[in-house]
């Protein structure tokens, strides 16, 4: 029976959580380090007392960069053996993060085996669940039936929950008196923003905040303050809309800590590369340093087809600038539901960008892998690059497809490989290109 409801409480009263050990193990740090950053917010560790499966990541300060994978069925695509193929797939590649965004009818069944099996962190919109769940139409569902939805999510077991509370009446007239031009495109925030104006209520999250915090708290689960205002397109981010959602964040970000809840906030969007580093700053003073979580930034708008390419680029930045947690996007994001094949496009790119910023942040170890690669190039070990490789399997197929006659080159240059010349020349060997057979 443990004495302490959340890790940020344990943090706070100086226990050290079997979660912690395991974080300060995948992150060779120290413990004792590692709980201070707990406590003051730094971090967070999402593990809900009911995710028995969980192998405990961390999110936040000084800790490698995490990424998510979002799955789950829309009313058009309700194939969840697919799904759970997508599950699959991020395990294998090891998201740490898998967010089920199902949206149709009623997806507890498949929630609970995800979180049966899945040892990354499970995170979930309960807004979106709950016309499914509730069985009821938008207008139809009070502010108490939202709660319920967070409640049914926490007891299943769910790590972190994007709750949109910023979008109160305040924000919505920032964004209604900014005039933007793509509006509002986060999904849970529509439903919310279309909710208050019908209803003329008060965001339920925002009104009930501190009831939505005791169900967390009960059950540890992480706040992910959703930003029901990011920018969809690259004119509106940074906006005043934008930016009074974000200040929300923050007072809301210290209510929840007050209750020792963790906090993580989520982040645009859509976004000029040259804007990024200033809003990671932005974030971190407004919302007290806690973990920022992105949804990209993408770059450009027009490369639909390509989004894992404009995110990658985005959230390297972001990330190497101070963002802590990636959501994946994938080539269909603005087209499709995604298939396997987008699913696994997205978590590689996603990858790519956050180990390439956890190298620029200078992540302890972090270069350690590309040194390794850089070895296992220079002997023209394939086996061993392929090993390494993020995608092994796709290395090795590409490689097989035209093998070279000599397997100390690869088929782009044969015989005239770089490496091969300098590696001969320095070894004291003559280069003939002519006359070898
Ligand atoms: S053949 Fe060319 S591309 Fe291939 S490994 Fe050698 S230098 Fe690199």
């Amino acid at each position: 029976m443990r004495n302490y409801k959340t890790q940020m409480e344990a943090a706070k009263k100086g226990i050290v959580t079997p979660e912690m050990e395991t974080v300060a193990k995948k992150e060779n740090m120290d413990v004792n380090e590692l709980m201070a950053l707990v406590a003051a917010g730094q971090v967070a560790i999402p593990a809900n007392v009911n995710h028995t499966a969980l192998s405990a990541e961390g999110i936040g300060k000084g800790l490698k960069t995490k990424i998510n994978v979002n799955l789950g069925i829309s009313g058009d695509a309700k194939n969840y053996d697919i799904e759970m193929q997508k599950v699959d797939m991020a395990i294998k590649f090891g998201a740490e993060a898998i967010m089920d965004l199902s949206n149709y009818g009623k997806t507890n069944t498949f929630r609970k085996e995800l979180v049966a099996k899945s040892p990354a962190m499970i995170g979930t919109v309960p807004m979106y669940d709950a016309i499914g769940y509730l069985d009821k139409d938008l207008l139809e569902i009070s502010a108490q039936d939202f709660l319920k939805v967070v409640k049914a999510h926490a007891e299943e077991g769910v790590d972190f929950m994007t709750i949109h509370a910023g979008i109160n009446r305040r924000a919505i007239e920032a964004f209604r008196r900014e005039g933007r031009k793509m509006n509002i495109v986060s999904r849970g925030g529509s439903l919310l923003f279309a909710w208050m104006m019908m209803t003329g209520n008060e965001n339920p999250f925002f009104e009930y905040y501190d009831e939505v915090l005791e169900i967390l708290r009960e059950y540890d689960v992480t706040i992910s303050l959703g930003d029901a205002l990011r920018p969809g397109c690259l004119a509106d981010a940074s906006d005043a809309a934008q930016i009074s959602e974000l200040i929300e964040l923050g007072n809301l970000t210290k209510r929840a800590w007050e209750k020792d809840v963790q906090v993580m906030v989520e982040g645009p969007g859509h976004m000029a590369m040259n804007e990024i580093a200033a809003n990671m700053i932005m974030e971190k003073k407004i919302c007290h340093g806690a973990p920022f979580y992105v949804l990209g930034p993408l770059v450009t708008d027009i490369a639909p087809g390509y989004d894992h390419i404009t995110s990658a680029i985005g959230g390297a930045i972001a990330a190497a600038s101070g963002a802590d947690f990636l959501c994946y996007v994938t080539p269909a994001e603005h087209l499709r539901l995604p298939d396997v094949d987008d699913v696994k496009e997205g978590i590689i790119a996603s990858k790519i960008a956050a180990h390439a910023a956890d190298i620029a942040k200078g992540v302890k170890g972090a270069r350690d892998i590309d040194d390794k690669m850089a070895a296992a190039r220079h002997k023209m070990d394939w086996d061993e690059m392929f090993e390494i490789a993020l995608d092994g399997e796709k290395a090795r197929r590409f490689f097989e497809q035209t093998p070279p006659a000599d397997r100390h080159t690869c088929s782009m240059c044969g015989k005239m490989c770089a490496v091969r010349t300098t590696n001969m020349i320095l070894e004291g060997k003559e280069v003939k290109f002519c006359s070898e057979k």
